[in-house]
């Protein structure tokens, strides 16, 4: 990552709500990430899994984040299923702005509850 995204991710809302300046309906928090309530939900679940280093997407992912990946991964799924979501949850992340990625600080979206083919998503 250039020292550029590093600022940009750094600065990003989501650094905001780690850092508490600003307001999130929270999760889940650990050293490594923090799990919020999306601000404009897509489903009847929808929480960000956001890690606390400060990484813009996968794409400027290096083999030393390896590890926290996965722990984003294992937090993604027990808060899902802590949200009611046993039977089947949706993990995705926008990387980069053709992706449709609007914050540029690494997340990952879980969506679940009602049937996605339901709703078309
Ligand atoms: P992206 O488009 O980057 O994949 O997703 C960004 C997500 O962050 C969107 O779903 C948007 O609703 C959510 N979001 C943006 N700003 C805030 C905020 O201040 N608080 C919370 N909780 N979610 C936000």
């Amino acid at each position: 990552m250039s020292s550029f995204e590093k600022k940009v991710a750094a600065r990003s809302i989501f650094t905001e709500i780690i850092d508490r300046n600003l307001p999130a309906q929270i999760l889940y928090e650990d050293d490594l990430c923090i799990v919020i309530k999306d601000a404009h939900p897509q489903a009847p679940v929808h929480f960000l899994v956001i890690p606390k280093k400060p990484l813009v997407s996968l794409l400027e992912i290096k083999a030393e984040d390896v590890p926290l990946l996965g722990h984003l991964n294992y937090i993604a799924a027990k808060v899902a299923k802590q949200e009611g979501c046993n039977n089947g949850f949706r993990l995705i992340a926008n990387n980069g702005k053709q992706a449709g990625q609007t914050v540029f600080h690494l997340h990952y979206h879980v969506l679940g509850r009602k049937s996605l083919l339901e709703q078309g998503l």
